[in-house]
């Protein structure tokens, strides 16, 4: 098959390799469609320990499974799929408990030596396949897998926070907007939006969003402190994960709120531990999500209370190089890029 691999920095190639086949209790989908995640694009900067040279990137994707291994139902053939790329052992306590995003051995589609889906087949245990109906396009079905880990944020959120929390997200791209929407279908009320991208800044518009702060030019806590009377947001998301953007959450949170951790942009972070102590703040990180955060994605999908399809492009997997350079360079408005085998 033919597969677009990941050999060096900065570097993609087509290659051909062996056809995957299915083990037991898997399956292999021909793939319709991958959407770039910002992790692959980690990779494919050089920037992440753990996607080497070698490796087929991508974990969001949408296909229709060609083949069954032993003891999965063969009737699965042809069945149109969403893929749950998350791979967890089902047998750690963490499993049992029903948080397989901190299994013991997980594996992500795309990491290490899971190979991924910028690829025309992957293969994938059969209990991580969504069979979609026919009304879902191929460029919704890829939005699913960012969605969930925005309704795995949301969900760590504590029970305190209120019926209708106050919140603002920092960042205004793929994960930001994914974030926005399942606030908004959870009753968040948004204050702001944090984007230095004016493109991208302007996609928080379109969606309704009043206040989208530029934190090249603004003061981020001071602006989000004025919009909410000098309380600060119960929730603070942070969708980037860089020192400046983590400050600035701790910073706008209000006393007693919470900032939820997703973005993983950079690791070590200075943070004043005696402020946040002092009004006790909450620090809370969110990894990927569950079953059934992944089903309540999927559902926002297929029930189409999300559509991102005006800022999603299509590009053929042959076009891969130039997709990733152009993400890396300037995404502009687009908030997800596909490949298309
Ligand atoms: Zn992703
Ligand atoms: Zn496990």
């Amino acid at each position: 098959m033919k597969a677009l691999v990941y050999t060096a920095p900065h570097r993609l190639e087509m290659h051909d390799l062996d056809e995957p086949s299915p083990g037991p209790g898997e399956v292999v989908v021909r793939v319709a469609m991958t959407g770039i995640c910002g992790s692959d694009m980690h990779g494919f900067l050089g920037h992440s320990a753990r996607r080497k040279p070698g490796l087929v990137l991508g974990h969001e994707t949408v296909g229709v499974v060609a083949e069954t291994g032993d003891g999965v139902d063969p009737t699965l053939v042809g069945a149109r799929v969403s893929v749950n790329p998350l791979i967890s052992c089902g047998n750690c306590g963490n499993c049992a408990a029903g948080r397989p995003n901190v299994c013991d051995s997980w594996q992500v589609l795309g990491l290490d030596r899971t190979q991924g889906a910028f690829a025309e087949s992957v293969r994938i245990p059969a209990r991580n396949v969504l069979p979609l109906p026919r009304h879902v396009e191929d460029s919704a079905a890829v939005m699913i897998e960012p969605l969930a880990n925005a309704v795995h944020l949301l969900s760590m959120a504590p029970e305190h926070a209120g019926m209708f929390p106050t919140a603002a997200i920092f960042g205004g791209g793929t994960l930001g907007v994914a974030i926005l929407s399942v606030a908004r279908v959870r009753g968040v009320r948004v204050v702001a939006v944090v984007e230095p991208n004016p493109r991208r800044a302007q996609v928080s518009r379109d969606l309704g969003v009043e206040h989208v702060i530029d934190p090249t030019t603004a003061d981020v806590p001071a602006e989000i402190q004025r919009l909410t009377g000098g309380r600060g947001v119960d929730l603070a998301l942070d969708a980037v994960g860089r020192e400046s953007v983590r400050q600035a959450a701790a910073a706008s949170v209000a006393r007693g709120g919470t900032v939820l951790l997703l973005g993983l942009d950079q690791g070590p972070t200075t943070l004043d531990f005696i402020d946040l102590i002092r009004r006790e703040v909450r620090l809370q990180c969110s990894f990927t999500y569950t079953r059934q955060d992944y089903q309540a994605a999927f559902d926002l999908v297929v029930n189409g209370a999300v559509d991102f399809g005006r800022w999603t492009d299509v590009l053929p997997l042959t076009e891969g190089q130039n997709a990733f350079e152009r993400l890396a360079t300037d995404p502009g408005d687009r908030i997800k890029i596909a490949l298309r085998p």
